[in-house]
């Protein structure tokens, strides 16, 4: 039986994870689930899945929870940084799934890493915001790390067996989003409804804006460079819009290797819960014969600058990433609630990284206040763009 944590539960990935563990009741146990505010779901989850500890993010949650649940349960309800501290590395959880959103998922995954927890990595902002100092904790642990995006999960695929030094680069897919065929002047005008009709992927609503704009490709281009120890130069991205080839490994003797399925994240998520095994995960065969073509195109800088924008503040490295990540969490925030436009999210981006201090040898604690600073700049320009 092997012992499972979910940092995240009541989001797409952890309910989605929640529906591959109940196809294997006699293979996986849930120790231990972390959410928000969504009391509700994490009451079902709860009375579902039995775990010794729930967190929530604050004491009125906490209390909300309590009232609902009814009093033969025996888990214990817990809040805050010290609840999702507990979810992540105290209970006798094997592998916690990391799938809380934002960069609010960076100390609970440090934590589960320390207390020699597996990693099934679902949150790419934790090693986007501090990607040297979660990597230097797992080697020190010896602890594995799994991605769950379904790009790493198949570059991740693609390179076991391999010789990682006949690695001639990687190249990541990117489905371009709802907007691939707007032209600049269209981009301006799109709505927040619009920005979450993902042509092929159901997600959480950051992520979904994140691909709207390319900052997910962004965000994904530093996950792969931490997981897979790639220079920038080596991590290329296309645009794939059919979403089957979930990413590819070329090698030096020009063959390329590609992981192909429907996409659904219970495939990925399956694979980081069972690894090494490969288990059903309740998605239906793909029709080869179905499929009418599977196409490549370039990416385009000059409509989606977030991509630009992440390769570069990958390749500065120190506080760089953290701060354009906060600066990307405010405005898809402030772009969801109607107060900027969608082409404003770069804008926001690029003048918050302008104005907050570089620093580039950081400290977890450089980088959490680092954040902090960025999400102030960030708001007193969204301020700007909207008043
Ligand atoms: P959702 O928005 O659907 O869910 C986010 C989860 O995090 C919820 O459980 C939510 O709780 C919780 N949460 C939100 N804010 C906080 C906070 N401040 N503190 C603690 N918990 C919080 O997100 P997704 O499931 O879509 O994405 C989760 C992560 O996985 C992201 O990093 C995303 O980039 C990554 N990912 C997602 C994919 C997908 O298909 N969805 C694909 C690949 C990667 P509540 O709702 O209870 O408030």
């Amino acid at each position: 039986m092997k012992r499972i944590a979910i940092l995240g539960s009541t989001g797409s990935i952890g309910v989605n994870a929640l529906k591959v563990i109940d196809l294997h009741r006699d293979r996986f146990a849930v120790t231990a689930l972390a959410a928000g505010r969504n009391v509700g779901l994490l009451k079902e989850q709860i009375e579902r899945f039995r775990p010794r500890v729930a967190a929530v993010l604050d004491a009125e949650a906490a209390s909300a929870l309590q009232a609902l649940l009814h009093g033969g349960v025996k888990t214990e309800i817990l809040h805050g940084q010290e609840g999702y501290r507990a979810v992540a590395a105290e209970t006798e959880a094997q592998t916690v799934l990391s799938a809380m959103v934002g960069a609010a998922g960076l100390i609970p995954t440090l934590a589960a890493v320390e207390a020699g927890k597996d990693v099934a990595l679902a949150n790419k902002e934790s090693l986007v915001v501090a990607g040297e100092h979660l990597t230097a904790a797992v080697r020190e642990r010896g602890v594995r790390v799994i991605p769950v995006d379904s790009e790493h999960s198949a570059v991740f695929q693609c390179l076991e067996g391999q010789r990682r030094d006949r690695v001639r680069r990687i190249v990541l897919t990117a489905s371009g989003g709802p907007f691939r065929r707007l032209s600049a002047a269209e981009l301006e005008k799109v709505t927040p409804e619009e920005a979450l009709c993902h042509p092929n992927w159901r997600m959480g609503k950051k992520i979904t804006i994140d691909s709207a704009t390319m900052m997910n490709k962004g965000l994904e281009v530093i996950e792969a460079h931490w997981l897979f120890g790639r220079p920038y130069d080596g991590i290329e991205v296309v645009i794939h819009p059919q979403s089957i080839v979930h990413s590819l490994v070329e090698y030096e003797d020009g063959s390329f290797l590609a992981q192909l399925g429907l996409p659904d994240m219970r495939v990925p998520i399956a694979y980081a819960l069972a690894y090494p095994d490969r288990i059903t995960a309740g998605v239906p065969s793909l029709d080869l014969t179905a499929l009418s073509s599977l196409t490549f195109e370039r990416t385009d800088g000059e409509r989606f600058p977030c991509l630009r924008l992440a390769y570069e503040a990958g390749r500065a490295g120190g506080n760089r990433p953290a701060v354009m990540n906060a600066a990307n969490e405010k405005a898809v925030e402030a772009f969801l609630s109607r107060r900027i436009p969608f082409t404003a999210i770069p804008r926001v981006i690029e003048r918050t990284l302008e104005t907050v201090e570089e620093n580039a040898r950081p400290t977890v604690e450089d980088l959490l206040w680092a954040d902090g600073r960025a999400r102030e700049i960030a708001e007193k320009i969204i301020r700007g763009i909207s008043s």
